[in-house]
């Protein structure tokens, strides 16, 4: 399928081939799924929000539910207020929500469409609630638009006068509902009460019960969201999902933030989890110290199959740092680290994770780049290991490279929605699945006489 790449490479400044993010109201749609009782809502023609629920359905294998403002060609050219007015309308007549979340698209953002205006002036059902955030998908990606609405969340709703409750606020970036139960997991043995937002856990990763619900019971509540205002102090995961939101919460209830990388690997869990244990004031669980354990274990065990392998780590800036960081523990050399979501922050972190360990000679970085990019880098200077988006799945079938999945979106796989890659066992999924590409390999090319199967 992409036999034809060729190996050399030309500047390119507009044009993207093969990109490697998708859109604003994408991520803006899955935050707004991980509160209770929300609709998401797309202000703008019905094939960008189907397109937004496709997407999102294939990764976790659960319905995506969205509204949309169904603009037609007399919106285009009036504005979309007489259409967003009748949707909230009928959202809330029909689906009855308590919140209707709503997000913008390229056409209401090249409109002009003014939504806090059409909010302020239209008529909301008592106890119910239209909160809004800009997402304009020709700047950004899904990640901005998920850390946009998050914040829209926090603007709309967070309450400076919430009583200190000795709760934490986190928000925990732009990871899986099997991340965000192992999150909790890691708070509940720190002994801290938390207000998780988003939280798409028994939304996104709900159980077969033969019977479908709109609004699972899942997700943060607005109570909780009110109640942020209050929070003794914010944990903001993943610098590129959660900085937005937890300035919004700095700004309107005066709650500070600690910008925190996603816990992904051995060093940057340590950080999360003398984070937890400073904050609580309590030492760190055993369960968690030989946790950790394990996963060093493990890394010593297969060191020998880790060790020098050079791989190419793709997807959301947030997890490709943390992934870079969980291979370079593990005796791997990135030579490969790119994301499709701008930023120039990406670079010097991934620059900065690299150097210490003198893999930075040689790498290649990018922010805002595509696949394209990412497969001429493989043809000119090789690669044994590809992690990331199924999207790589093409490359690794081109260039005959083992690859493991990992990050959003993984859509030609089950069961990575529930799996974690955060924390001491995210880690140790993680290292298992990379050791297991390593030796499949290994295995499929050996001779008869080598195919061991004691290691
Ligand atoms: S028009 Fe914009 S918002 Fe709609 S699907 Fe395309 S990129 Fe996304």
């Amino acid at each position: 399928m992409l036999d034809l790449t060729p190996r050399e490479i030309c500047e390119r400044k507009a044009l993207r081939i093969n990109p490697l993010k998708t859109c604003q109201p994408v991520g803006a749609l899955y935050a707004a799924l991980g509160v209770r009782r929300c609709m998401p809502h797309s202000h703008g023609s019905q094939g960008c929000v189907s397109y937004h629920r496709t997407f999102l359905t294939r990764h976790f294998k659960e319905p995506a539910v969205a509204s949309s403002s169904s603009f037609t060609e007399g919106a285009s050219v009036f504005g979309g207020g007489a259409n967003l007015r009748a949707s909230v309308k009928n959202i809330f007549d029909v689906y009855d929500p308590d919140v209707i979340a709503v997000h913008t698209t390229c056409l209401s953002e090249t409109i002009g469409d003014d939504l806090n205006s059409y909010i302020l002036e239209m008529e909301i059902p008592e106890g119910k609630l239209v909160v809004h955030c800009n997402t304009p998908s020709y700047v950004g990606s899904h990640v901005t638009g998920f850390a946009s609405m998050v914040a829209g969340f926090v603007r709309y709703l967070a309450d400076a006068g919430s009583p200190a409750d000795g709760r934490v606020a986190v928000f925990p970036g732009f990871l899986n509902p099997g991340d965000l139960r192992e999150y909790k997991r890691l708070l509940g043995l720190a002994g801290l009460p938390f207000i998780m937002l988003p939280d798409q856990t028994g939304v996104m990763d709900g159980p077969m019960t033969g019977s479908y619900e709109m609004f699972p019971e899942g997700g943060t509540t607005v109570d909780e969201i009110r109640a942020l205002g209050g929070a003794r102090e914010a944990l903001a995961m993943g610098e590129f999902a959660s900085t937005e939101p937890a300035l919004a919460l700095k700004g309107k209830c005066g709650v500070e933030a600690r910008v925190m990388p996603l816990p992904i690997g051995v060093r940057a869990t340590d950080g999360f989890v003398a984070a937890l244990s400073g904050i609580s004031g309590r030492p760190v669980p055993r369960e968690l110290e030989e946790e950790r354990g394990r996963l060093v274990d493990l890394m010593l065990d297969a060191n020998p199959y880790y060790y020098g392998k050079r791989c190419s780590v793709f997807g959301d800036p947030d997890t490709v740092l943390g992934i870079t960081s969980l291979a370079l523990e593990l005796g791997m050399v990135p030579v490969h680290v790119v994301t499709g979501t701008p930023g120039e922050a990406f670079e010097r972190k991934a620059r900065a994770l690299l150097e210490p360990f003198g893999a930075l000679e040689g790498a290649r970085v990018k922010a805002a780049g595509d696949l394209f990019d990412l497969h001429q880098w493989i043809k000119n200077d090789g690669t044994d290991l590809l992690i990331g988006t199924s999207y790589g799945k093409q490359i690794a079938k081109a260039e005959d490279l083992p690859f493991v999945r990992a990050g959003f979106p993984v859509l030609d796989r089950y069961g990575h929605s529930y799996r974690p890659i955060i924390g001491y066992r995210g880690g140790l999924a993680l290292a298992t699945d990379i050791a297991d590409a390593i030796m499949d390999r290994i295995d499929r090319d050996c001779a008869d006489e080598d195919l061991e199967v004691v290691m």
